[in-house]
């Protein structure tokens, strides 16, 4: 399997990632269970580097919100 048109077939099959139950983002892998944003299922605590996963921008538009 390349990197081209062939393996695209399979990206329908099932969905790696679900909506995360804490951060909201659909990065919540399913069969890994633990989330790629923000670590939940593999950690208590938020995936590093922890400036990505603050609720509320402190630095006006520069920070990710959510
Ligand atoms: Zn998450």
């Amino acid at each position: 399997m390349g990197k081209g048109t062939p393996s695209k077939g399979k990206k329908n099959k099932a969905a790696s990632h679900k909506t995360c139950r804490r951060c909201g983002k659909h990065s919540y892998h399913r069969r890994k269970r633990y989330c790629a944003s923000c670590g939940f299922g593999k950690s208590a605590k938020l995936r590093k580097p922890s400036w990505r996963n603050r609720y509320k921008a402190f630095n006006g538009n520069k920070g990710f919100y959510r």
